[in-house]
């Protein structure tokens, strides 16, 4: 079976008998109950394409289907070709890219591109899908090695999220059905930002909503928020800061106001918020893994959870910064695909150690661009401080000890700069100031 939209219970509880991955971004786990060393692997591998029907398949269940869950099913593939690998995801649409999202909305990039599992690869590594609200996993029995599904829940009309591809697709369809006029993103951050942006291709007024008193007032500094900021306004989307949403008011079952903290009255005909999220780590809670201070999944270098027959990986785990040491939350594409193939490692008994998350972002909205890493917008004490400005440009590198900690480039678009600054704090090599323009 390739692709299930729906699959009994008995076939799912056959699946776990030897591991399940969980890769739910915001997080993922893996199973073992049998340990085999590479070279036995390798062996008992050659032996399943001569004696298949007597050799015991090893069966994978990753539960996500996403950036590290498509990257441990692959890897696990490459490893294992004779194993059963499935991957089960409450969300209904094939794996996507979720930082393609964006570009879905603006109808820059068609379902197509955004995909990163089409049939055809499907079928060549093998693969299959659960995909749908019946396939949500509500629970994991680490001791019987199962797991349990249930079904999910819809949000009242006219106000959605903006973080699956199903939202964008609501969206979507909302905005070309509905013809809203009055659009109010909450939250300034990437995300709401890059959603703002992609909703300039429609006809509405855009206002974006935040509690701050500026935009990405997190991974941005003040200066660097100006200038998105008169961008934001040039393109005419407003912004309100210091506020947020106090009451939703609806007639007929749309949205027609909401309330903001300020007491004012917005009128709104649709409401997107994109206002961050939790750590996905009920699951790992319920079946009794240990959750990191910071609110993820404690794992080690080889991903492994505190129950060594469990792997994690995605949003969900707290990994290493790869440029400070520090432990911080995974909320990457890149490091998520990483984590997906250092756990499948772990997992056929290879062990890869993971080198650590590197937590830049890039992102172009409203004729403009931004590369943020580390801790720009409050430098710690002893690190050297150097700006450049220009018109429409702003600048700051973070050194220590010859080594970039942080930088962030708002208005730029210099690619050799951003990899020259990628490389650099990635590798801790020295740097040469003179390339910092
Ligand atoms: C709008 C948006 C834009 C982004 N843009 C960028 C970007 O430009 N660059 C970048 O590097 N990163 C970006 N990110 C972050 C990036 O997408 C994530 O770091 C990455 O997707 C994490 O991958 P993951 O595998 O951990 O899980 P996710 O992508 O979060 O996927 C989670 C998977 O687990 C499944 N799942 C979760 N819980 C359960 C359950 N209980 N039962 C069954 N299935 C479950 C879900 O259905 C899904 O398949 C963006 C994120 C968003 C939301």
């Amino acid at each position: 079976m390739f692709y299930s939209e729906s699959l009994p219970m008995g076939k799912i509880k056959k699946l776990l008998l030897f591991f399940i991955v969980l890769a739910t971004g915001v997080g993922f786990f893996g199973f073992r109950n049998q340990f085999r060393s590479w070279r036995q692997q390798n062996f008992s591998q050659k032996k399943n394409n001569f004696f298949a029907s007597n050799i015991e398949k090893k069966k994978y269940v990753i539960v996500g289907a996403s950036a590290a869950g498509i990257a441990a099913a692959e890897q696990l593939r490459w490893f294992d070709r004779g194993a059963d690998v499935t991957c089960v995801s409450y969300e209904k649409e094939r794996p996507y890219n979720k930082c393609n999202l964006e570009d879905y909305l603006a109808g820059e990039k068609t379902l197509r591109h955004i995909t990163i599992l089409n049939e055809r690869r499907q079928q060549w590594k093998n693969i299959d899908l659960i995909l749908g609200d019946h396939a949500r996993v509500v629970s994991i029995n680490p001791k019987k090695k199962s797991i349990k599904l249930a079904s999910g829940e819809a949000l009242e009309y006219g106000v959605f999220t903006y973080q699956t591809l199903s939202d964008v697709s609501n969206i979507k369809d909302y905005l070309y059905k509905q013809r809203p006029q009055k659009v109010a993103v909450v939250g300034a951050g990437f995300s709401g930002l890059e959603c703002a942006d992609a909703l300039l291709s429609f006809d509405v007024a855009t206002t974006v909503i935040d509690r701050n008193g500026r935009v990405m007032h997190r991974r941005c500094d003040e200066k660097g928020s100006q200038i998105l900021q008169a961008h934001m306004k040039k393109k005419g989307v407003a912004f309100l800061k210091n506020e947020s949403v106090k009451e939703v008011f609806y007639k007929d079952g749309k949205i027609t106001k909401i309330l903001l903290s300020s007491g004012k009255h917005l009128d709104v005909d649709m409401l997107i918020l994109s206002i961050g999220f939790k750590q996905n780590v009920e699951l790992a809670r319920g079946a009794g893994l240990e959750i990191h201070k910071l609110g993820g999944i404690k794992v080690d270098a080889s991903m492994r959870t505190s129950n060594k027959h469990i792997f994690a990986g995605g949003d969900c785990v707290v990994v290493k910064d790869i440029v400070t040491g520090e432990d911080v939350r995974s909320v990457k594409w890149r490091d998520a695909k990483e984590q997906g193939k250092v756990a499948a490692h772990g997992m056929v008994g290879k062990n890869k150690e993971y080198k650590g998350a590197f937590r830049a972002n890039l992102s172009r909205f409203f004729g403009t661009s931004i590369v943020t890493m580390g801790p720009v917008n409050n430098p710690p004490a002893g690190m050297e401080v150097i700006t450049k400005n220009g018109e429409n440009s702003h600048r700051k590198y973070l050194i220590k000890n010859d080594q970039i900690k942080g930088f962030l480039v708002v208005g730029s678009r210099d690619r050799s700069l951003v990899g020259y600054l990628r490389k650099v704090s990635m590798s801790g090599q020295k740097v040469d100031r003179d390339r910092l323009i």
